[in-house]
């Protein structure tokens, strides 16, 4: 997409300042829209679409039937990387106290490499510091293109067995797992995340092995495991979209605490809920 000079546009879906969850510091954090996953927990069902799109939303406490819709939303819009920029630029002087910056996530913000290239290296020529936060599926051509201008990189992994991977995601964690791989060659500081998902991501089994595939791994400089919320249950209802997970109960302080101790006792600086 490119507007009359040439500027790569993209289309976000959301814009948040003071967020204190997606890095270190306090942060301006973009959200883009298009996610080629399609997680059956994802928090965020409306930036799965690339495309900006008019849903109807629901009153979920009261009725859910589509014929009650209360009325539509516009999710998402395309903006240009001065726009983005403006934003960011609001709160450099946060940034600069905190040790914040601005953080690209989603959705996937590596659908719309262009579209980020240009907006990192706008902040880099500012001296803002960036955060990308990835679901880390994309070609490592894509990766090695926007790395140059990252500082760090938050990494999200779900899941270690393929074929849950693909039943949960909708796609193969292959890609996923090389691309960490090469990441940790690079130097790029990472912050690796794992969504907690009850009977699903948080099992002693899966948790095993993704201790045991990152041990190895240089340049992970924190580990985060991210509780379950209800947020992505309450969406789903507002949009009309299919819930795809049945209800489930969020993790205990306990649960988070042996968590925590796993990765602590592998020498890692561990956050619950980044
Ligand atoms: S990777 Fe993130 S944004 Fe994409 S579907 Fe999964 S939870 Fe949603």
């Amino acid at each position: 997409m490119c507007n009359r000079t040439m500027e790569p546009t993209g289309v976000i879906f959301d814009l948040r300042r003071y967020t204190v969850h997606d890095g270190p510091g306090i942060r301006t954090t973009v959200f883009f829209k298009g996610c080629p996953l399609r997680c059956r927990w994802c928090h965020n069902p409306e930036s799965m679409n690339p495309a900006i799109e008019t849903l109807l939303t629901f009153n979920h406490r009261r009725c859910p039937a589509p014929s009650e819709a209360e009325n539509r939303e516009t999710i998402g819009r395309e903006v240009s990387v001065d726009e983005v920029l403006r934003e960011i630029e609001k709160d450099t002087i946060f940034y600069d106290q905190s040790g914040g910056g601005a953080t690209f996530s989603g959705g996937e913000p590596l659908m719309q490499a262009d579209f980020l290239l240009a907006l990192l290296s706008a902040c880099a020529e500012r001296e803002i510091h960036r955060a990308l936060d990835t679901c880390g599926y994309a070609s490592w051509a894509t990766f090695e293109k926007i790395l140059p201008r990252v500082n760090l990189i938050l990494y999200d992994l779900k899941l270690m067995d393929d074929a849950e991977h693909l039943r949960y995601t909708g796609v193969s964690n292959t890609p996923i797992l090389n691309n960490l791989e090469k990441l940790a060659e690079t130097g790029v500081p990472i912050f690796l995340r794992i969504p907690l998902i009850p009977g699903v991501t948080d099992t002693e089994k899966n948790l095993e092995q993704i201790a045991g595939f990152i041990r190895p791994l240089k340049n992970i400089q924190r580990v985060d495991p991210l509780p379950y919320n209800l947020l992505s249950e309450d969406k789903n209802q507002r949009f009309g979209f299919p819930n795809r997970l049945e209800h489930l109960e969020v993790q205990s302080a306990e649960e988070l605490s042996r968590v925590e101790d796993r990765f602590v006792s592998m020498g890692y600086n561990v956050k619950i809920g980044g």
